[in-house]
């Protein structure tokens, strides 16, 4: 097996064997860039190797020895050769690239002898034995696992002793007196001496490699970064080029655009006569690229040809890490280069323009969650300071404001002119005018997909939630992080985009859509297949979705239109009725307030589809809790209220259910009070009637929740049509006029599909209940209870309240689309779970031949261009 490839015979195909920089370098050394020459160990030298137990085989050992004489051999230089020392770095260089995870050691080759062979060739001791110097504490501390700082307070003795406070004073004498320190400290600290056997050298700093594979940082960084733990590392042993010996010679890091900006021009820094680590040490504060070219014209001419023949070659933004020796310029290494999200969709427009890539390569490079950082408001990370907890990152944006406990002193405060932050342990939809109040929520409970979660999301406010790491005490008004104490009225910030909670009012940066944005948005609409409709509630929201290019609403929740103070009451009293009179009475107030809002809605959609789904919650969320009442009742001295309180109490506990998710909530409400879903239809088919008479083209399509069995929509379609039949003069009331469709929330739904599509013109994939259901995991707990910890132990990929389970609930939902369609061929299907602004589930609905997706106002532009990806 060949374990051992030069520069020369590699290329960028190779990542798997090769990894990132031994194929880059390789595929460098092809096209004729100046790259010091070398060769590379693979990923299977590396597999056997830990396979052996962490041991070299024999046949490893000669494929090195052979790699070595051919390199040699282009060099010039002989390994361990006192009058012509050839010297090499040997560097980790894994697939996924892993910058300064794991180790490198630079300057092998030299010893006694050699050192003095560089003094002669060089002509330079002080050069000479610095780069001794240098190898003995890198091999000491990588290799032998000697702490670094017994080095470095060895190094800082001398330097005071010398009395000189920069590296670059201290003498060719001064090093050497250092390297026999160094070297009595290697004998203390580890029992061996130095090894002047260069051969020893390099089989140390091989092993020293891949074993760094294992270390504590790298194994941290592949978990955060999802990179497989079996990949492995591949060991790049290439000859050293010197920037440090003297004033034509250098080392730097350049991008060949600006990594913020965008901005088609170099960026970086470089330091004249100085190796790699000086620059990343900051040791040395280096200089601005541009300055290179008063210092080295010629250098700086070549490295500008160097960036543009890479960034052409590999059709992307390339970091580029170059040495300059003795006015020769050498590049060491290329990548693509990290950017923020802003210089990313630049470049990529750029690139397009430029003819260097296609509008489909523009599109797949856009990482559609960074989309967050443009759309919203972002923090000044220079400013943050004082982090007092993380929790879920909700919905993204940042957010300042005074905490207010609940929410009626939020919205108090709101009213006076303050900006507060919502903080409850949870909300309800009780707190829903404290939301809307608020900059932002705060809760210390729930997931990504609780009612603080869904709300926020919907309204385009930030939202922290699940956040453990603090305690609310209501009584005394406070919260603690740990041990420190947040007063009501204090200030605090949120970030939705990481789920940090950050003491005090760090500076703000504004949302940017800018042309670039536009113009990718553009490409995506002409690419994707799924269209994207909204999640809106109301009027504005729809405005909203309508702005970010929604082309339709797909989850009009009607429940959110009773949570104002003035509605929830009368909402109350429908509930509280005890007679159907009673009942009807009040649905009668609800009526025209809900028709206004359908009406408001209508227009800003002229012309689009708006999916209005009726109620849908089990009826005590919208009635106070019991102890809260039991409080209220304690403290009242009025008769009369306190006959009210009690009346309200019982109807509360007669409400109470041991698993409300699986109550009577949905099409099971419909059923058995049908003058409730009656009186929103009638709302919906009024609204729709005054709209037309407007001119404005209406499309409803009504949407029964939680459906688990046929006969449950076949007798609420029936329901709608006779309301139609009586509201709709005969005119509006035609073929196609509107669509009774439903949720497929309810396993049950998916597998029976074929029978409920004989009723249904849609199904809409309600994602949320179906892996509630499917999982048999509580939406509201599942993620503080035990999902995070099925999630660290990697008992699960993914959160699947965030990331749809394509395996378990995909499964019912292209059963449930099959069934469907075989049925009745034109019927149309979406998703309007959270999982509809999520990029791998609008992947997977594009796979599965959804016909749209719904999500949140705020994510449809990410969810445009993940839809275009998923199409190309
Ligand atoms: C769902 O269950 O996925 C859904 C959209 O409905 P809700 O979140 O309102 O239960
Ligand atoms: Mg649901």
């Amino acid at each position: 097996l060949k374990m051992v490839y030069s520069f020369i015979e590699g290329n960028a195909k190779m990542k798997a064997l090769l990894g990132g920089k031994g194929a880059n370098l390789a595929e460098m050394t092809r096209t004729g860039l100046p790259v010091p020459p070398g060769f590379t160990i693979t990923t299977d030298a590396c597999h056997a190797f830990f396979k052996a137990g962490n041991r070299i085989s024999e046949d490893l050992q000669q494929q090195i020895q052979l790699g070595l004489k051919q390199l040699e051999r282009e060099k010039g230089q002989i390994f361990g050769d006192p009058s012509h020392p050839l010297l090499v770095s040997v560097r980790s260089g894994s697939i996924t690239s892993m910058p300064g995870m794991m180790d490198t050691i630079l300057n092998l080759g030299l010893n006694d002898e050699t050192v003095k062979g560089l003094v002669a060739l060089t002509n330079n001791d002080r050069f000479a034995y610095d780069c001794y110097r240098r190898l003995i504490q890198m091999f000491g501390s990588v290799v032998m696992g000697i702490e670094a700082f017994n080095f470095e307070r060895l190094l800082i003795r001398l330097k005071k002793n010398l009395g000189v406070g920069q590296d670059q004073e201290v003498t060719a004498d001064g090093w050497r007196q250092l390297i026999a320190e160094y070297k009595l400290c290697v004998k203390a600290y580890s029992g061996v001496d130095f090894p002047q056997n260069v051969y020893d050298q390099l089989k140390l700093a091989v092993e020293a490699v891949f074993k760094s594979w294992h270390n504590h940082r790298a194994q941290v960084y592949r978990k955060i970064n999802r990179i497989p733990d079996e990949q492995g590392t591949a060991v790049n042993v290439q000859s050293m080029v010197f920037g440090n010996m003297g004033d034509d010679c250098g080392t730097g890091v350049v991008f060949t655009r600006n990594p913020s900006s965008g901005e088609n021009a170099l960026f970086g820094e470089y330091l004249i006569n100085a190796q790699g680590e000086d620059v990343v040490a900051g040791v040395r504060t280096p200089q601005t690229i541009e300055t290179l070219n008063d210092k080295l014209p010629e250098i700086y001419d070549q490295l500008e040809r160097v960036c543009k023949q890479l960034e052409q070659h590999y059709k992307d933004m390339q970091d580029i890490e170059f040495t300059v020796e003795n006015g020769k310029l050498y590049v060491l290494q290329t990548r693509n280069g990290k950017r923020n999200a802003q210089a990313a969709l630049k470049m990529a427009v750029d690139l397009v323009l430029e003819g260097v890539i296609s509008r489909e390569d523009a599109l797949q490079r856009i990482e559609v969650s960074h989309l967050d950082q443009l759309l919203h408001r972002g923090i000044d990370e220079s400013a943050v300071t004082d982090v007092l907890a993380v929790g879920l990152p909700a919905s993204p944006g940042a957010a300042i404001g005074v905490v207010a406990f609940d929410a009626d002193t939020a919205e108090e405060w709101h009213k006076s002119g303050k900006q507060v932050i919502l903080v409850r342990s949870e909300t309800t939809p009780e707190d829903i005018h404290g939301v809307l109040a608020a900059e932002g929520v705060l809760t210390s409970r729930g997931g990504m997909t609780s009612h603080a979660a869904v709300v926020a999301r919907g309204m385009g406010k930030p939202c922290v939630c699940g956040c453990e790491g603090v305690r609310i005490d209501l009584q005394a008004r406070r919260m603690f992080a740990g041990e420190r104490i947040i007063e009501e009225g204090d200030w605090i910030t949120l970030d939705g985009v990481s789920g940090r909670v950050i003491r005090g009012a760090v500076p703000l940066k504004e949302a940017t859509v800018t042309n670039e944005l536009l113009q990718i948005l553009q490409w995506a609409d002409q690419t994707r297949k799924l269209r994207v409709y909204a999640n809106a509630d109301n009027p504005e929201d729809a405005e909203i979705a309508r702005g970010f290019g929604a082309e339709g609403i797909g989850l009009c929740r009607t429940e959110h239109m009773f949570f104002a103070p003035s509605r929830l009451a009368v909402m109350q009293r429908m509930i509280m009725a005890d007679s159907l009179e009673e009942r009807k009475a009040a649905l009668d107030q609800l009526l025209p307030m809900q028709q206004f809002d359908f009406e408001g809605i209508f227009r800003a959609m002229d012309g689009l589809p708006v999916t209005i789904r009726l109620l849908d919650p089990p009826l005590h969320e919208f009635l106070p809790n019991a102890n809260e009442l039991q409080q209220k009742l304690q403290s009242t001295d009025s008769e009369e209220e306190k006959a009210q309180l009690q009346q309200m109490i019982r109807k509360v506990n007669a409400l109470h259910e041991s698993n409300p998710m699986l109550g009577q909530r949905g099409c099971r409400l419909g059923i058995v009070y049908p003058e409730i879903y009656d009186m929103q239809i009638e709302a919906i088919f009024k609204a729709a009637s005054v709209c037309m008479d407007e001119g404005v083209a209406v499309h409803p399509e009504i949407m029964i929740p939680l459906v688990g069995d046929a006969s449950e929509l076949r007798i609420l379609r029936e329901l709608v049509d006779d309301v139609a039949e009586q509201v709709l003069s005969a005119d509006k009331n035609g073929e196609n006029k509107y669509k009774v469709g439903t949720m497929i929330e309810v396993p049950r739904a998916a597998l029976t599909a074929r029978q409920i599509a004989a009723h249904a013109d849609f199904f809409s994939f309600g994602t949320n209940d179906l892996t509630q259901m499917t999982f048999g995991y509580s939406r509201d707990d599942a993620e503080g209870k035990f999902l995070s910890h099925y999630l660290d132990k990697k008992l699960l990929p993914h959160n699947p309240f965030q990331v749809l389970d394509s395996e378990g609930v995909g499964q019912l939902i292209e059963l449930a689309v099959t069934a469907g369609r075989a049925l009745k061929p034109t019927l149309k299907t979406g998703i309007c779970g959270e999982h509809g602004g999520d990029k791998d589930s609008i992947a997977f609905c594009h796979q599965t031949g959804l016909d749209y997706v719904s999500c949140s106002p705020y994510r449809i532009p990410m969810a445009r261009i993940a839809a275009a990806q998923a199409a190309i």
